[in-house]
This record gives C-alpha cells, structure tokens and sequence, in this order.
C-alpha cells in the first residue's frame, strides 16, 4: 500500500498557492496539505512584487474569472485584511483620461464597471481637482471600491491560518505521476515527497513545473518587469491614479500609487526580461531567454506591438521620456522627484499564436491542478481563486 507524505501538495509559496492551501483546510478539515516554497520565506516573487492595489474589478469583461473573483476578491480582501491587522485601506481611484481619443475608452469603462456592479462616477476637470489637486485630465472616473494592502502580509498570514506544513528552501525539480498512485515530487536536495494530488501554483515557473508533471502546458511564461520609481514629493498624490488602459496591454500605462506605508510608486512600464525572475537589464538566464525566443508566440507578440514595445523600451532606458508619461497626469513631477524602486515581473501566459490569456486559466489533468495564468488582479482575487483549486483538487480526490 503507498503512504503518502500529505493529501494535497502544492508547489510555489505565493499569494495563490497560500491561498489554495487554506481554503482546502478550511473546506475540508484535516486534509493534510504540504506547500513547497523554493524561496526562504513566502510572497518573494510577485505576490511581494507589485503594486499592492486592491483592484475593484471594473476592467475585466463581464463573467469572465477575473470580473467574478476580483470583485468578490476585493470585498474579502478588505475583510480579512481587517480581521487579521493586515495594513490596508480603502482609498478609492482615480481613471482619467488625458487626451480626446481616450475619452470613448473611458465611457466604454464606466458602462463595464456598471456591467461588474461597481460603483462608478464621472468627473470633469475641476472635480478631479477635488480629488487630485495636483493631477490634469479632461475627465475622469472614481470608483470608490480600490484600495491598497500588503499582500506580502496577507500571504504570511494565509500560510499561518492554513495549518499546512510549509516548507521553504524546497525547490521541486522532478515529479513523477502515477494516476493510480499518486504524485512523487523530488526537491533540489534529493528529498522524495509523495501526495494524494499535486497542485502546481509556480507562478513565473508555472507551465515549467507543468511539463515537469507530463503535461503540455499548452502556453509559454513570457515574463513582462514592470519598473517603479518612487516619489520624492508623496504629497504630490493623495491616493491612486490611473491612465485609461489600452484593451490590447491592460496592463500597461504607468499608474501612480499611494501604498500603505504612504510612499507613492509611480510605475510600473512593461519591458521585457531576459530571465523569469530577471529583476533588472543585468539579470540574464540563457536557458530561460532561449525559452521565451523558441516560443513562436513571444515573435508573433513582437511583430504585432512593436511600436509599443519599442515606447516602453524607450521609457525603461530614458528617465527623461519616463518623467514625460508621468508628467501627462501630474504636470508637477520632475525627474528629480522619481527615485528608481524595485521592479516586478508578470507571469503572462501566452499561446503559441502570439494571443496573451486574458482571463485566469486553470487546468486538470489526472490528480493535478495547474494554475497556468494568474496575473493582475489575482493578489485582490486570491481568496476567490485558492476557493475555486481547491473545489477543484477535492473532487479529483480519490476517496481512497
Ligand atoms: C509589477 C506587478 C504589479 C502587480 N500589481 C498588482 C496589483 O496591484 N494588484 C493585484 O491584485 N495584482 C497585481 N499583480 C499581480 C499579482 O502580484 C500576481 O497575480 C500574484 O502575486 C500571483 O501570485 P502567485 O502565487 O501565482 O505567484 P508568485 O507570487 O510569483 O508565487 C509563485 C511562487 O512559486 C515559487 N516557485 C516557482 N517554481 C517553484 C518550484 N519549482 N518549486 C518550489 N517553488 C516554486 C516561487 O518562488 C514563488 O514564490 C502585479 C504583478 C506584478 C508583477
């Protein structure tokens, strides 16, 4: 008969395999869940790499998983944040639209944020003003339901709460499935972990870890830094302020952002990184840059954005042309004022033919879960999201 070491093992200590390990004690008490965590200590990666905004989900399309888990997320976000004496706060948010052209995209956004039961209102110039007295747009949204938290703290707590055995300096380098038996994991050090069900939350190493388990991920991590600088005059903002975003890079536009602690990050770009955790222009992992070239979809990307890939290269590299984006919504800021803060990378999913996943994808295969596309806003929908793994992993469960 096999013994097995846990129920449920989930690789990657983030804000989404933290959260999976405690909505399955939760649903399911006395499931014994191990996480193995490559890092010394949990959130190291984007979950304590980002902007720390509580999203209140007025972008995502309506039904899709974002839409559904990050307003759901938002809400208990705050409440657990509370509950537990996490720094957060409710700030609300500023979208504004600084030229003509953008103004059709903004009204497109109330309509959705409307769609998703966000509240919403509009604005013109001198009721930005009223918010923001440093911040010029043509017109504006606020949407009152954006915060800010330390997801960091969230993830450390989440790990605590869970009562599972998280293991850290744990690195899964081989697993060998089994369907009729089970999941035998190998860490770095040579230690064999054997599970009743794996789940694969490897955020940036996500579809490795995929293939690692047998099975074709069907779409390549192409890691995006996001570069931050901070501001030297905080005072300059009070709380968060948005571009209107592009619908084919929602993730883009520099935004500037009030954090817990007060600072105001202003950022990030987009820019591509010559390694999965590849932090800065020096960081290159040959092996992973080669991955991301033999990927079919990272030329088809490149070939349809170009011109802005080449804006945003040109914003990483010139402080001079980053300051003049900025200096769109706040005329005030100087090159002076932004300080270089450390950078993130997104973990986006994309498929062969170049399409970036827009929506969350999560996939089973026999006894395993991957979560293969959790980017923005999936720290907000992070309770939501471990909910809908773990519903998943029980029911792949055999009762044996
Ligand atoms: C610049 C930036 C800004 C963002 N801003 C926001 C925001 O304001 N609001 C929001 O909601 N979302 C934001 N996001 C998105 C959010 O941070 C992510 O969606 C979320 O953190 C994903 O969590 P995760 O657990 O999937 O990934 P991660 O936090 O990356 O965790 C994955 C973990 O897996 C571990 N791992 C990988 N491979 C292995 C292995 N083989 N063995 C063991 N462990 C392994 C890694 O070390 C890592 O700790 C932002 C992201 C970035 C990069």
């Amino acid at each position: 008969m096999t013994t097995y070491d846990c129920d449920v093992l989930v690789v990657g200590g983030g804000i989404v395999g933290l959260s999976t390990a405690y909505a399955l004690t939760q649903a399911s008490p006395g499931t014994r869940v191990l996480v193995l965590e490559k890092e010394n200590g949990p959130a190291r990666h984007q979950t304590g790499r980002n902007s720390g905004v509580i999203h209140s989900g007025i972008y995502y399309k309506p039904g899709s998983l974002k839409a559904r888990f990050a307003v759901r997320g938002a809400e208990e976000m705050v409440e657990f944040c509370a509950r537990h004496g996490i720094a957060h706060e409710v700030t609300g948010k500023l979208i504004v639209a600084t030229e003509r052209a953008e103004l059709p995209r903004l009204h497109a956004l109330v309509q959705r944020g409307r769609e998703n039961g966000i509240p919403v209102r509009e604005l013109g110039p001198a009721q930005i003003a009223a918010y923001e007295p440093e911040v010029r747009g043509l017109a504006a949204i606020h949407v009152s339901t954006t915060g800010v938290c330390d997801y960091g703290a969230v993830a450390a707590r989440l790990a605590e709460l869970s009562g599972a055995d998280v293991r850290y300096g744990a690195e899964v380098v081989r697993i060998d499935r089994r369907p009729e038996l089970g999941v035998a994991v190998r860490t770095a050090d040579g230690t064999v972990l054997r599970a009743r069900a794996l789940v694969n939350c490897a955020g940036l190493h996500c579809d490795r870890v995929a293939r690692l388990a047998g099975d074709d991920p069907g779409v390549r991590i192409v890691p995006f830094r996001g570069e931050y600088y901070e501001l030297a005059r905080p005072g300059l903002v009070k709380g968060l302020v948005y571009p209107v975003p592009d619908p084919a890079f929602p993730f883009l536009g520099v935004h500037l952002t009030r954090g817990v602690d007060g600072s105001v990050h202003v950022g990030p770009n987009a820019v591509p990184a010559a390694a999965r955790e590849g932090y800065d222009w020096r960081t290159v992992r040959p092996a992973e840059l080669a991955g991301t070239l033999g990927w079919p979809g990272t030329w088809r990307i490149a070939r349809r954005h170009w011109r802005y890939g080449a804006g945003e290269l040109h914003r990483s590299w010139s402080k001079r042309a980053f300051t003049e984006a900025v200096r769109r919504l706040l005329p005030a800021v100087t090159e002076a004022d932004l300080r270089p803060a450390p950078a993130g990378v997104r973990a986006q999913a994309v498929l062969r033919d170049g399409t970036l996943v827009d929506d969350f994808l999560i996939r089973e295969s026999a006894r395993t879960i991957h979560v293969l596309n959790a980017p923005s806003p999936a720290a907000t929908a992070s309770l939501p999201i471990g909910r809908e793994v773990a519903s998943r992993v029980l029911q792949t469960l055999p009762r044996s």
